[in-house]
């Protein structure tokens, strides 16, 4: 079984599939891996690091020749996938939502494309779980971007010249991202509060030394829901929660946002008038900017102003840490692949009927095969 792991073609992504370490484990698996030349740069590894673990290195095309499996952290187009074995595995984060022409090209093209984005959230998935492995270091990164842009420091110091007091962080949605993002407010010596419709989190905010900040009287979602996922919620919860956040939010100086429902635009947590009560110089970075944002006036990929506070609009946040996004990415990947491989046939071997299997794969014997894109057409 041949893997070729390519370079990522898409403006901006710094990540890659595999890392030394995957190619090591993919070898003693019995497959021989293939990485296109400069795919490890912008992730800080060379080819050389990758020709040490057992990787041949070479052109695009040397690498898709006869592969089996081809790795990849962004959908290529299928047009620059040619020299692979028909019904090669292609896996990677393939948007499948968004882009259903490119699924159809990949059915065309007579690859298997899984995607593993849409892993089923059940426990023996949590480690092929790149939603998880990305949104971690992402949550992470908002707290840390939002330090640099903060005109004050994070701890409280008591100094010769007087005290500087600490930061005061409010994180609006506790799922993976929001969590880190507690973790490292809280390590950065901020005073940190959390709130979230899941009941569950209350816990899992005290656990980590904040403060819950929670909607009474009113139910949020108990138990773990669909799947652990939020819903929309009712009216009269979103007032009681606006009213909530108006109270807390004009003493924060920072508010980290990851609320997502999925299948629907963020919900709308904090309003103009809202952020015009806290302190100019005030920081919110919206993770859920790409999903139409959490908070009023919120642009994608920008920073903007409003009543001097800096509003966010966090984009990809984790492939600016490529070299860790990477490692976790491509461990997910070798977790899922190992998981399935069939020693005695020496590749991995999915049966329909697998929880997991049916929740990724997309294509096979060149139809689109599952029900969330066939149900849509
Ligand atoms: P997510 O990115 O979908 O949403 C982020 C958070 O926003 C969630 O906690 C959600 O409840 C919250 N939210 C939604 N609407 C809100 C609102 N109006 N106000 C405040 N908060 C709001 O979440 P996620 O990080 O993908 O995690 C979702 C769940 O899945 C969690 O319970 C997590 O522990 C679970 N999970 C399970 C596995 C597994 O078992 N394999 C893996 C990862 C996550």
């Amino acid at each position: 079984m041949k893997i070729a792991v390519l370079k990522e073609m898409a403006p901006g992504e710094s990540r890659v599939a595999a890392i030394p370490e995957t190619v090591k484990k993919f070898a003693s698996l019995g497959a021989d891996v293939a990485v296109e030349r400069g795919a490890g740069a912008d992730a800080i590894i060379s080819d050389s690091d990758y020709e040490a673990a057992g990787a041949k290195t070479g052109s695009r095309e040397e690498v898709l020749s006869g592969a089996g499996i081809i790795l990849v952290v962004q959908p290529p187009d299928a047009t620059s996938l040619k020299g692979a074995q028909d019904g090669a595995l292609l896996v990677g984060a393939l948007d499948p939502a968004k882009r259903g022409e490119a699924i159809s090209q990949y059915a065309a093209a007579g690859l298997e494309a899984l995607a593993m984005e849409w892993m089923p959230r059940i426990t023996r998935a949590q480690s092929m779980d790149i939603l998880s492995s990305q949104s971690n270091l992402a949550g992470y990164k908002a707290v840390v971007d939002a330090a640099a842009v903060y005109g004050r420091a994070f701890p409280m110091m008591m100094t010769a010249a007087g005290t500087v007091s600490p930061a005061k962080v409010f994180v609006m949605g506790v799922g993976v991202a929001g969590l880190q993002a507690i973790a490292t407010a809280k390590r950065l010596g901020a005073q940190v509060s959390a709130t979230d419709v899941r009941s569950a989190t209350k816990e899992q905010i005290q656990s980590l030394g904040a403060k819950p900040i929670f909607v009474e009287n009113i139910a949020g979602i108990e138990g773990e829901g669909a799947g652990g996922y939020a819903t929309e919620m009712s009216e009269e919860y979103q007032k009681a929660q606006a009213e909530l956040v108006s109270g807390h939010i004009a003493k924060q100086d920072i508010v980290i946002t990851t609320a997502l429902i999925p299948g629907r635009p963020a919900p709308r947590l904090i309003s103009y008038a809202q952020v015009a009560t806290m302190r100019p110089g005030s920081v919110i970075v919206d993770m859920a900017a790409e999903a139409g944002g959490n908070v009023e006036g919120t642009v994608a990929g920008e920073r903007v102003q409003k009543h001097g506070v800096s509003i966010i609009g966090a984009t990809n946040l984790a492939r600016t840490l490529p070299a860790d996004a990477s490692a976790l990415f491509a461990r997910n990947l070798y977790n899922f692949l190992s998981a399935f491989w069939d020693k005695e046939q020496g590749r991995p071997v999915l049966p329909d009927d697998d929880e997991i299997v049916k929740g990724i794969r997309l294509t096979q014997g060149g139809k689109v095969v599952h029900e969330r894109l066939t149900a849509a057409t």
